[in-house]
């Protein structure tokens, strides 16, 4: 048995997420504890609530954050619009389209797969096709960032077609917030599920989400009850739903949502554009530094996301033992390519507070020497 605290080193984490958490967001977690129901607990929630709508760019009443990670963000959305029987489209072009799939099933839904390549965006040709072969479609889903290959997919025009063809779109955004242009309300998304471990500088554990009002509605006119206790929104909202009459639903983790508070001021502060700009810009360095190290980039320019780099492994090189040498020499954590790249490619990323110039120069600096 362990008989002494655990200190872990501290490193820089510039793989896949979970990224860097802000020192602010570490300091707000260590504040005391306040029941769940406390008064002043109850006024933070509303103001996360509200800085949640500044994130997402929405007035969706229905904006909160899931107390579990991204995964329970994306069970939220389908276990409460996907009623057995329904048709969804799907589309595929990483790891986490498969889990939505996984779910689509799961809630006895039919998912109907739109498949393109690991390293490529969604094509939106192939949607429309299968949107007029499936006419009684209920939902389109897609993921904005495919984490697995640092793809951004084209989730206004996507989620123009979807309502063209009269559905509702469910979008992943667990690597997107804060960190690329999304415009829930101007887009017109209609569900959203996100994660607090990428882009927001904030600890790994919650899943912000947002559901508009056709959602909403399809939510309210189910024929059947929703399949999860703990994810039934309309649960959910006695608890986070505005006013004094709140009602024990779980218990929050309180902690954590300081956490999230202090990550989404700071999202405030510095202003959603001047966010989605520093990734941006910082992409830029790394990638002027990669490549004049040799290095290629897998995806094309205009799909590619800055916080999430796709590069190809050089020639001959062991991958993970350059991952090792990083992580134990270094202390920097890169990720490995996943499922047909897996051994082919890594993943840096520059997420959140780890999107910043120092990361940069260390980063390429350690890659050159181990790779020298
Ligand atoms: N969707 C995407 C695009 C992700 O990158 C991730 C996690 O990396 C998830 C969903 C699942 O989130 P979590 O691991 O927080 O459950």
């Amino acid at each position: 048995m362990a008989t002494s605290p655990f200190y872990p080193p501290q490193r820089i984490l510039m793989g896949p997420g979970p990224s860097d958490v802000s020192p602010r967001v570490l300091q707000a977690m260590a504040r005391p504890t306040l029941g769940h129901l406390d008064p002043l607990f109850v006024e933070m929630m509303d103001e996360v609530k509200g800085l949640l709508q500044y994130a997402f760019q929405t007035q969706n009443e229905l904006t909160m954050p899931i107390s579990a990670p991204g995964s329970a963000g994306m069970e939220a959305c389908f276990a409460n619009l996907v009623e057995p029987g329904d048709k969804v489209i799907v589309c595929q072009n990483g790891v986490f389209g498969g889990r939505m799939k996984e779910n689509v099933e799961r809630f006895g839904g039919t998912a109907i797969m739109v498949m393109d390549d690991w390293g490529k965006p969604v094509d939106p040709e192939k949607v429309e096709a299968a949107l007029k072969a499936h006419p009684d479609t209920k939902i389109l889903a897609f993921v904005h960032a495919e984490t697995s290959t640092g793809v951004r997919s084209d989730a206004k025009l996507l989620t123009e077609l979807a309502h063209q063809y009269g559905c509702l779109v469910i979008v992943d955004a667990v690597t997107s917030l804060t960190g690329s242009e999304l415009r829930v309300d101007a887009w017109g998304i209609d569900a959203i599920y996100s994660g607090t471990q990428k882009c927001m500088s904030c600890v790994p554990g919650l899943s912000p989400v947002s559901f508009g009002s056709r959602a909403v509605d399809v939510i309210k006119t189910r024929k059947t009850k929703i399949q999860s206790w703990f994810l039934d929104m309309s649960l959910i909202m006695g608890y986070w739903g505005g006013g004094t009459k709140r009602a024990y639903h779980h218990t929050a983790p309180v902690n954590t949502l300081y956490a999230l508070h202090e990550a989404l001021v700071m999202v405030q502060a510095e202003g959603l554009e001047n966010a989605w700009a520093r990734h941006q810009h910082h992409h830029q360095a790394l990638k002027a530094g990669l490549e004049a190290m040799g290095i290629r980039f897998v995806v094309e320019e205009a799909a590619r996301l800055p916080q999430l780099n796709l590069i190809t492994v050089p020639e001959g090189v062991d991958e993970a033992a350059v991952r090792a040498r990083l992580l134990n020499e270094y202390s920097i954590e890169i990720g490995a390519g996943l499922g047909a790249l897996a051994g082919k490619v890594w993943r840096i990323g520059l997420m959140g507070h780890a999107c910043n110039t120092k990361n940069v120069l260390i980063c390429l600096g350690a890659l050159d020497a181990v790779l020298s």
